[in-house]
């Protein structure tokens, strides 16, 4: 029989099938009540229904060999009832894929609306944050530097990571697929000359991360509160609820990854005309934080022309 098994190639292929099938079924409920059962039923079947028919076959029991099938085709109903749970969790991890998401739900805003959130909070507090929206070009590996989390997104999380007291408050936060991928996570500086050497490195680091892929980039500064958006290597500033809102909805629902589209690398991305070349039109700037002295107001002024003289040149 295993000659004859050899012999045909097809049916190395089924076996080898439906062994990866066993193998990928058994690593999905890996831990679960279900995979004790699914050992089970398949050592039943193997070992003792299959043994049990060759036997009825071999001594000519064609009764038994006819009701053993019919338990055989029963017991594949019983196993759908007994792994419902399972099956259902399945399908709805697979619903909850990321390639698949955008099919069956449409784009996502839940980022939009915990950024904003967050970024709105932050900056009511004065403190400093910077995070980095993923889009088409991976933003692995800056998440590898920084601290993986692969955490819920919520506006709570990006403020509590943010907090001055967090060991992770240092660096960027980026964002993947609607997670908070990692935390203290470096970005490189722009070296774009014309940028005044008086600009802080988190908004060097937020144009430069910005240069580098097309990401969506979102700075607030500790020093002024101030709330920017940074795409393609230009930087937007002095955004308020409703502007930042309106700019990152714009941004990410038209240049949402569509799941056909294939990823590109950094090379490719530097090379490729930025997502989102045209600077997003600036709405009315926020009223003056609370300027307290004439040494803030005059940094505030020095950051404001650098950030236009940057537009302008790359206008
Ligand atoms: P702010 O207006 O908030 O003061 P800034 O642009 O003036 O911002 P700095 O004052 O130099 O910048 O901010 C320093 C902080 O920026 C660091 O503590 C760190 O959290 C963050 N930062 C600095 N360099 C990087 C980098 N390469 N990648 C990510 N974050 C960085
Ligand atoms: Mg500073």
């Amino acid at each position: 029989m295993l000659q004859e098994l050899l012999q045909n190639p097809r049916s190395i292929v089924q076996i080898l099938i439906l062994a990866a099938a066993y193998f990928a079924l058994l690593v999905s409920i890996r831990g679960t009540r279900g995979a004790g059962i699914l050992k089970g039923a398949v050592f039943l079947v193997v070992v003792a229904f299959l043994g049990l028919m060759r036997l009825a076959d071999f001594l000519g029991f064609d009764q038994i060999k006819l009701l053993l099938q019919g338990v055989l085709a029963g017991s594949f109903i019983a196993l759908i009832i007994i792994f419902a749970p399972e099956m259902r969790r399945g399908l709805l991890r697979l619903a909850q894929a990321p390639f698949l998401a955008p099919l069956l739900h449409g784009p996502s805003l839940k980022m939009v609306d915990e950024v904003v959130n967050a970024a709105v909070k932050v900056s009511k507090n004065r403190i400093g944050a910077l995070i980095a929206v993923e889009r088409d070009v991976g933003l692995g590996e800056y998440i590898e530097n920084g601290q993986r989390l692969d955490a819920s997104l919520s506006s709570e999380l990006l403020e509590s990571i943010f907090y001055p007291g967090n060991p992770l408050h240092d660096g960027a936060v980026v964002i993947q697929h609607d997670r908070i991928a990692a935390a203290a996570c470096l970005f490189p500086l722009t070296e774009d000359p014309n940028i005044a050497r008086t600009m802080g490195t988190r908004h060097r680091a937020a144009i430069g991360i910005s240069e580098e892929t097309d990401a969506i980039v979102i700075v607030v500064s500790e020093e002024t509160g101030r709330i920017s958006v940074c795409v393609g290597g230009k930087i937007q500033g002095d955004l308020n609820r409703e502007s930042l809102e309106k700019v990152l909805r714009d941004l990410y629902t038209r240049g949402m990854r569509s799941p056909f589209s294939f990823r590109r690398n950094r090379g490719e991305a530097a090379a490729a005309p930025p997502a989102e070349p045209a600077p997003v039109r600036l709405e009315p700037p926020l009223p003056t934080p609370e300027p307290d002295g004439t040494e803030k107001r005059e940094t505030r002024k020095t950051k404001k022309t650098d950030i236009t003289d940057k537009e302008k040149k790359t206008a």
